[in-house]
């Protein structure tokens, strides 16, 4: 296994120190697996003042030692070296009371969630794989280190992990582990949103999202019970062929992986189940529900304890993700002022994994049209279109030079302009709108 040179540096250090040392945990399945590794951890006997001392001349950023964490950073990169340690018992399903340094590499496995994350390695002994976490790399299976209903007690943020790492690597709970999970799943109220919303973004930006949204859709329901009526719910219409859920979870699979898109396209439709009407002829409708979603997005992602800037990009993508502008440059010019210029992509982004999620019978039409304006909003950016007042090509110095020195007038004059340019009665060229402002105001030359 080929290990960084500073992270041999680390382990030879200790080891000369009469301490066993070794690479542990994501970073020994990553390299198993054949992936790079996002960062290296290290365990150790050595307690932490040892370890300060073992590690003398290097870069220490001492930050967690109280947690039996020492910080080192070579080359621009943090390691964390950890002492052994075990968990004491669990009173909160979340933290536990105490921990124990020990001196045991065993014991520390022990404590860890899953047999893939519970391997370590060094150059002098090799792979230490005490609870068959190769094995179940190679059947791509998920299994936790001991009894699972146990450990899921102990730390039930253990449940979403397991999902992540299935949405992330494709592996699958192993069969008492994933009866664990559902059993399990209302204990995530005991943790903390900030940790949920993390945790289910994680799961949500995974290649095999769609599979663990269906399978485990109970999981989510904890935290999200809106979903709860989405599930099994029959469109009745000619553009639908999946019930609302099912389409949700297709749709959230075939957007791109960016935060806000899979957020985006998981709360897309979450007002259908309030706003489903069938007409005469047994159709159904969904009329309104655009922004019946929007606004159960903003409560959903506030009980999430979310950052505002994503609630805002969220809700506006989902207001407008049902808007059929017609394919002209004027209208697609008053989408992109509506949403905002960097926004729009987005928004063609969730109307195209919208489409995709639909009757593959209308998928080509729908996408032709979205391709369509895709076209027009390009062809706007490159001809320098105005999608603020700020970037008209006039500014209020500019008016008040012709005279018109009310700042609330200068306001106006600029809104006025800027609606001129959106539809496309006005290019946005410094002369022609100042002609314009003359022509308004009657200004004599
Ligand atoms: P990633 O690639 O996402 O960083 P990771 O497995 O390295 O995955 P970390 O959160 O960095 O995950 O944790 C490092 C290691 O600590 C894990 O591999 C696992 O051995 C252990 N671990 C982390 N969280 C828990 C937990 N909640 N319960 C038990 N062990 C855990
Ligand atoms: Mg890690």
């Amino acid at each position: 296994m080929q290990m960084p040179s500073a992270v041999k540096t680390i382990i030879n250090k200790l080891q000369s120190k009469g301490y066993s040392a070794y690479a542990v945990g994501g970073c020994v399945r990553d390299t198993i697996m054949g992936n790079n590794p996002s960062d290296w951890d290290i365990c150790t006997s050595a307690l932490p003042e040892e370890t300060l001392k073992a590690l003398e001349k290097d870069n220490i950023i001492e930050n967690g030692i109280k947690h039996g964490t020492v910080t080192v950073r070579i080359d621009n990169e943090n390691y964390e070296i950890t002492t052994f340690r075990t968990d004491g018992a669990y009173l909160d399903n979340r933290h536990p009371e105490k921990v124990t340094f020990v001196r045991s590499l065993k014991e520390d496995l022990a404590r860890r969630d899953f047999t893939m994350n519970a391997m370590a390695y060094n150059d002098t002994e090799g792979l230490y794989d005490e609870f068959g976490g190769v094995e179940d790399i190679q059947n791509g299976i998920i299994r936790c280190v001991g009894e699972p209903d146990k450990r899921f007690n102990e730390d039930a943020l253990r449940i979403l992990r397991a999902l992540r790492f299935s949405s992330r690597l494709g592996f699958e709970p192993e069969e008492k582990t994933a009866e664990s999970i559902h059993q399990n799943a209302h204990l995530l109220l005991n943790i903390s949103a900030e940790r949920i919303l993390s945790e289910i973004t994680k799961i949500l930006m995974g290649d095999n999202v769609e599979k663990i949204l269906l399978h485990y859709s109970d999981v989510f329901c904890v935290w999200i019970p809106e979903i709860q009526p989405m599930i099994g719910l029959e469109q009745r219409n000619p553009h639908h062929i999946y019930d609302v859920w099912t389409h949700t979870v297709k749709a959230v699979a075939a957007i791109e992986k960016d935060r806000v898109l899979r957020l985006a396209a998981l709360f897309h439709d979450f007002g259908k189940p309030q706003k489903f009407t069938v007409d005469k002829r047994g159709t159904g409708h969904f009329k309104g529900h655009p922004e019946l979603s929007a606004v159960m997005a903003d409560t959903i992602l506030t009980r999430l304890k979310s950052d505002n800037k994503t609630k805002i990009e969220v809700m506006k993508l989902i207001e407008m993700h049902d808007v059929r502008t017609p394919p002209e440059p004027k209208y697609v010019r008053r989408s992109v002022a509506k949403i905002g210029v960097d926004l729009y992509p987005k928004l063609l982004a969730l109307k195209r994994a919208d489409a995709l999620a639909q009757n593959p019978d209308t998928i080509p039409e729908k996408l032709q049209y979205i391709n369509k304006l895709q076209e027009i909003y390009e062809e706007e950016i490159e001809k320098g279109a105005a999608f603020s007042v700020k970037a008209l090509a006039v500014n209020g110095n500019d008016i008040k030079n012709l005279g018109i020195t009310d700042g609330k007038k200068i306001g106006e004059c600029l809104k006025y302009l800027y609606a001129l340019v959106i539809d496309g009665e006005l290019e946005n060229h410094k002369e022609q709108l100042l002609l314009k402002v003359e022509e308004f105001y009657q200004i004599a030359k």
